[in-house]
């Protein structure tokens, strides 16, 4: 018995319907009107690093131990970036590894550093600077039209039909590798791109189409390519479109909640750095250099604090400050401030519920306290509070000086495009295979690892917090 699993990043089939309805996505319709399918029901956060391997370790935030892309690091007042090694628990493919099942897994994020397995793993997105496959020789074999990353991002000055050729040769890369390792009884593999065209094309109808074709063609192969085995498809989680999206330390530290460092220059940005060399056209003579420099200058450059992306803990007054926030409404009470803790949380939750959009709608859906969401050892390493936006609020952590995207001054973006599409709780599953009964399910994330192992007839571990769906 064969298993695939193509997960797609940030999928959902809202979009994709009435394409399939017109029969122009004959992939996706498969799983769709022959297939077990349904919404597939995220982590919370519904964020890309804790829901894809709350996917492949079966457990929720509380027990793999990883809620976020970062930690806040209290000891040393710092944020501390997060990736494989931080989670607990065995994937589904150890299990499969350890009963001498072979497994290919392709580009799953947060799989970086790769973990030993009976067979390849190409570890995903967050890449450090250490071998990033397992077998490490496998890295040297790697061929050249597969990119470790997604190089082909969209920026304001290019035009976004020339950037999605380059995404689309790199979605058809991931599936080209799964044919190429596909001598396995587990391939599973990951489409980053999705999720990245989701993010700032959502509203752009054509660029959309094209990237729903692209997957299309790679879910068509690996239908035709295993037709005696079971195809799942999956996400992390869903996207949508958003109407802005809200900085949420800025918030805290205009409440009084944050305190910033007195003094406090945002200094010299990436952001600043790079807007001012493409007004001097320096874009263009760096794309002329050789690719090692490119690439050192590149990475000289995501060193430097960015106001937009990363965390502002220079400027922070750790000491004094009650509560930091990470993505997603994920708030965190200093331990400094135990003894007040509840009255911390009471009167933040007042202000946030309070709290209103540009537009006067209110932001914040729900408030609910961390262990209220997750169950597990390490629910204390989990946020005490999580904020829940609207959908179309998508929750920041840096301080990039405002408090809504929307108030950001043009020249602040330059390059960037703003997000208008973001995640949401609801993803993508369908199933095909042996025996499969075609219908509406409603799984979770977690229920697809003890799906996996029941169709290897594996024991599903019994703290693996999902059950099999055949
Ligand atoms: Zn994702």
């Amino acid at each position: 018995m064969k298993v695939v699993v193509v997960g797609l990043d940030g999928a959902i089939w809202d979009p994709l319907l009435p394409y399939i309805n017109k029969g122009e996505l004959p992939g996706y319709a498969q799983f769709w009107k022959k297939g077990m399918h349904g919404p597939l029901f995220s982590t919370i956060p519904y964020l890309t690093q804790p829901a894809w391997k709350s996917y492949s370790i079966g457990k929720n935030p509380g027990k793999t131990g990883v809620f976020h892309w970062s930690k806040i690091d209290w000891s040393e007042f710092r944020f501390r970036h997060l990736n494989s090694t931080n989670f607990h628990g065995d994937d589904y493919w150890d299990i499969l590894s350890e009963r001498g099942y072979k497994v290919s897994i392709i580009d799953m994020p947060s799989t970086y550093p790769p973990d030993k397995v009976n067979g390849v793993m190409i570890s995903g997105m967050n890449h450090g600077d250490g071998p990033w496959t397992y077998p490490p020789e496998f890295e040297r074999a790697m061929p050249s039209w597969f990119p470790k990353d997604g190089l082909h991002l969209f920026r304001r000055n290019q035009d976004p039909e020339v950037t999605m050729d380059g995404v689309e040769a790199e979605i058809k890369s991931r599936f080209d590798m799964a044919e190429m390792l596909w001598d396995a009884d587990l391939v599973h593999l990951s489409v980053e791109m999705n999720d990245h065209v989701s993010h700032f094309m959502w509203n752009n109808e054509h660029i959309m189409y094209r990237n729903f074709k692209a997957n299309d063609e790679g879910l068509q192969r690996i239908l035709n390519k295993n037709k005696d085995g079971y195809t799942i498809l999956m996400s992390d989680h869903g996207n949508g479109p958003i109407e802005d999206e809200f900085y949420t330390n800025e918030f805290l530290a205009r409440e009084g909640f944050l305190i910033l460092k007195e003094g406090d220059s945002k200094g010299l940005s990436r952001e600043s750095v790079v807007n001012l060399g493409t007004k001097l056209k320096l874009d263009r003579v760096v794309g002329k250099l050789p690719n090692k420099m490119q690439n050192k200058i590149v990475k000289r450059i995501k060193k430097m604090d960015s106001v937009m992306e990363s965390a502002p803990e220079k400027r922070i007054n750790w000491k004094d400050s009650k509560v930091i926030a990470l993505d997603e409404g994920m708030l965190y009470v200093n331990p400094l401030y135990e003894d007040e803790k509840e009255s911390i949380l009471e009167e933040l939750t007042k202000k946030l519920i309070s709290l209103k959009s540009k537009t006067g709608k209110p932001v914040i859906k729900n408030i609910l306290r961390g262990n209220d969401v997750y169950w597990g050892p390490y629910v204390a390493d989990g946020p005490d509070l999580v904020a829940i936006s609207h959908e179309i609020y998508h929750q920041r952590y840096p301080l990039s000086g405002y408090q809504w995207a929307s108030e950001i001054p043009d020249k602040i973006w330059g390059y960037r495009y703003p997000q208008v599409g973001h995640h949401r709780i609801k993803g993508i599953f369908g199933m095909v295979g042996p025996g499969i009964v075609p219908g509406e399910v409603n799984p979770s994330i977690y229920d697809l690892a003890p799906t996996i192992l029941k169709a290897f007839g594996c024991d599903i571990p019994s703290d693996m917090d999902g059950k099999s769906l055949i």
